[in-house]
């Protein structure tokens, strides 16, 4: 335990360089109204070390001193505040993926979405995005392995999933990806809860095949000279 960044071998300053990128990615959740106070988390991985929020600390209070960090086997390697109480969610993705950054929401049509469906029915392309249909993981209490679990299962195969009755979690190669993935996901249930609120009409959507197709040409989204 302590209160400043742990050098690391290869680049001294690199842990409190993702410690301010991990703070500032937290800021954006709270600017873009994806999350209310500290009801969100957000993660990223330096090799073994796992970079989380601490609970309840309101983002814009978070310094260079509040650096908290995690193993994969959740012992707090560095800081004296508490990380995340959903940080079981936050290991099961770094321990069952490649992913180097995680962010949880309880974003509102993302949530209002959890409580209806068990899958986001595919309205838009950019489902693709998240690797095809977004699934609901069934509810459990926050903070246990047992919502982790089902968390994971909801994931297989895609990088973004709504847990039910509670909120978003997507995972990407950077803090930006996965903030990206989770705004995505927030307009896609956003868009879906307005078509499908029109009483008498029924939103048409993408079939498996479309999604294949939207899939496959997303593999190369954001790059020069191809448009979205
Ligand atoms: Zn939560």
């Amino acid at each position: 335990m302590q209160d400043t960044p742990r050098p690391t071998k290869d680049r001294p300053d690199r842990l409190a360089e993702a410690w301010g990128e991990l703070v500032a990615a937290a800021r954006r959740t709270v600017a873009e109204g994806l999350v209310v106070g500290t009801s969100g988390n957000v993660s990223c991985r330096i090799k073994d070390l796992i970079l989380v929020t601490p609970t309840g600390v309101p983002y814009d209070r978070l310094g260079p001193g509040d650096l908290t960090a995690v193993g994969l086997d959740g012992v707090q390697i560095i800081g004296s505040l508490r990380p995340t109480s959903e940080l079981p969610m936050h290991l099961a993705v770094y321990r069952d993926t490649s992913a180097t950054a995680v962010v949880h929401t309880h974003a509102p049509y993302a949530t209002a979405v959890s409580t209806l469906v068990t899958e986001l029915p595919p309205v838009h392309y950019m489902t693709g995005a998240l690797g095809g249909p977004v699934r609901v993981a069934p509810y459990a209490l926050y903070g246990t392995e047992e919502l982790a679990a089902h968390m994971l299962d909801a994931l297989r195969d895609r990088t973004g999933c709504l847990l039910r009755n509670h909120g978003t979690m997507a995972y990407g190669d950077s803090l930006d990806q996965a903030l990206d993935r989770t705004a995505q996901l927030e307009w896609l249930c956003r868009v879906w809860l307005i078509a499908s609120s029109l009483p008498g009409h029924t939103p048409s959507l993408l079939s498996p095949g479309q999604l294949d197709e939207a899939r496959g040409k997303l593999g190369g989204y954001g790059q020069p000279g191809r448009p979205g």
